[in-house]
């Protein structure tokens, strides 16, 4: 049986732990034992990570610095954090490498398409940090990109609520949760959830994009998670 390929997208905060700032060591072996669940599926697994746990661009640009060096520093915190989920994978006795859109060679080798191919097929999960490697860009669209790159068969998008809402959950206790939406949907309704590069960069490559609960993947069977989709919303192409 071929197989499937999935892009996973984490938020820099899957590794906060229950600190305020910066990597916990707990939060990086939790997120590297589901990253292997997920591979003993008999998928293929790549992972973009941001770095929100350490900087946004968009916070330092609130001290009055130029949105490039602060966007460098965003980028930065992604090798930071795509550093740590490797080594915890590697510690968990999994193959896992790193590569990066902002070049840092002795750090993390350079992204390279024919690689990061190379890479998944050989078994390894493959982290891709750096976001796109250019300022203005969110580590959103470069999970987009990367699906789009790999010909993923689903972008999946860990939150911190367990879906799409036509209205913010964590503000509005009657925000209803779409359990499928299609892009335009999305894009036409602002809805929060991924930008709107991202969503349409999706819509483009056609690459399902599942959102759902990051919670999900440390209580439950991941095999129903990644299956039953009445779990999170479905955004794919629609009315
Ligand atoms: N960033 C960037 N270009 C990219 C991806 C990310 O400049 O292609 C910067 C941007 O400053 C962003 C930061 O890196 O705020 C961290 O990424 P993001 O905010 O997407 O991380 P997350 O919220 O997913 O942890």
């Amino acid at each position: 049986m071929t197989k499937k390929r999935i892009l996973l997208k984490l938020s820099g905060e899957t590794l906060l732990g229950e600190q305020g700032f910066g990597i916990h060591q707990d939060a990086c072996m939790q997120v590297a034992s589901y990253l292997q669940k997920i591979q003993q599926l008999n998928m293929e697994v790549g992972v973009v990570i941001g770095g929100g746990n350490i900087f946004r661009g968009i916070d330092l640009r609130l001290t009055g610095m130029p949105r490039t060096p602060a966007d460098h520093m965003g980028m930065l915190a992604t090798l930071l954090n795509g550093i740590a989920v490797q080594q915890a994978l590697i510690a968990r006795g999994a193959k896992a490498c790193v590569m990066s859109a902002l070049e840092c060679p002795k750090v993390a080798e350079p992204y390279n398409w024919t690689k990061a191919l190379q890479y998944l097929s050989e078994g390894n999960i493959v982290i891709f940090v750096g976001g796109t490697g250019n300022p203005y860009f969110t580590t959103d669209t470069a999970a987009a990109l990367r699906a789009s790159e790999i010909h993923a068969n689903m972008l999946l998008k860990a939150t911190k609520v367990d879906g799409v809402y036509n209205k913010d959950p964590l503000k509005y206790p009657d925000a209803v949760k779409y359990e499928r939406i299609s892009y335009s949907r999305v894009l036409a309704e602002k809805l929060q959830v991924m930008d709107a590069t991202a969503i349409a960069l999706c819509r483009s490559s056609q690459i399902p994009i599942f959102v759902f609960n990051m919670q999900r993947l440390l209580e439950d069977d991941i095999g129903q998670v990644l299956t039953d989709f009445t779990h999170g919303t479905l955004i794919e192409e629609g009315e």
